[in-house]
């Protein structure tokens, strides 16, 4: 299983920096126990070089939350895989609904991203989900296999390098969430696209009080979680649900 917090563009470096030791404190002798499940925070590009430092010998690994898809040169304002490696960075989220909605990536700059990180052995959570309208209108599965097959052309993926997201835009930052049987059946869509050992994770307002039941839906690996990762305590409830699974 996978657990990811997002979180996002939330925190200065000196705060991320604070978050991370409050995790650590609170998840560390616990993951010992649990060494199938794995834990990823997802900070700031800018608070990287502090948290990686915090983490360093943890079991916590670090994520960004994206990644150019040159190693260099004139790409203002992108960030290079190569930085990422440096700082210990092992994740990159990939197709957040975020960067596709508000700053309009699409499935072939994503594609371009994924390849670029695959090729630098990051391991990648690239994201899919429907918005309400496409929902509404009966075209969910259609729009996320669109993603998937656009988003993963030409990839060499296998489950140590690919993890799915499941984020459907509704229910990100709405307090929204999908039903436990809602996500459950898009990630079987998923699952049965591409192989039933691909970790399929669920995001979109994830908390302690829901966390539960969506993972005890079978085809649920995990989560990505943005706003309740920011509360150390709340973030450890969720992985808490997770090991009950
Ligand atoms: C996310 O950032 O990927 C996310 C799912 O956010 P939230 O948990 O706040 O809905």
């Amino acid at each position: 299983m996978f657990l990811g917090g997002n979180w996002k563009m939330n925190l200065t470096p000196k705060e991320s920096e604070l978050l991370a030791k409050e995790i650590l404190d609170l998840f560390e002798e616990s993951l010992k126990e649990r060494e199938d499940i794995k834990v990823c925070v997802f900070p700031e590009f800018t608070a990287l070089e502090r948290v990686s430092k915090v983490l360093n010998t943890s079991d916590i690994y670090l994520g960004a939350q994206n990644v150019a898809y040159e190693d260099k040169g004139a790409f203002t304002g992108e960030v290079s895989p190569n930085s990422l490696i440096e700082l210990g960075v092992e994740y990159v989220i990939i197709g957040h609904s975020e960067r596709r909605h508000i700053f309009k990536e699409d499935n072939e700059l994503l594609n371009k991203r994924l390849l670029k990180a695959l090729d630098k052995n990051l391991k990648v959570v690239y994201c899919v989900g429907e918005t309400l309208e496409e929902r509404e209108s009966g075209k969910t599965f259609e729009v996320i296999e669109t993603q998937l097959k656009e988003g993963l052309k030409n990839a060499n993926i296998n489950k140590d390098n690919l993890i799915i997201a499941y984020e459907p835009v509704w229910a990100i930052g709405t307090g929204k969430a999908a039903t436990p049987e809602m996500a459950n059946e898009v990630h079987k869509f998923i699952k049965d696209f591409l192989g039933n050992d691909f970790l399929v994770i669920y995001g979109g307002s994830v908390k302690p009080n829901n966390a539960k039941s969506l993972i005890e839906q079978k085809f649920i690996d995990g989560f990505l979680v943005g706003g309740a990762s920011l509360k150390a305590k709340d973030f450890f409830e969720i992985y808490n649900a997770m090991r009950e699974k």
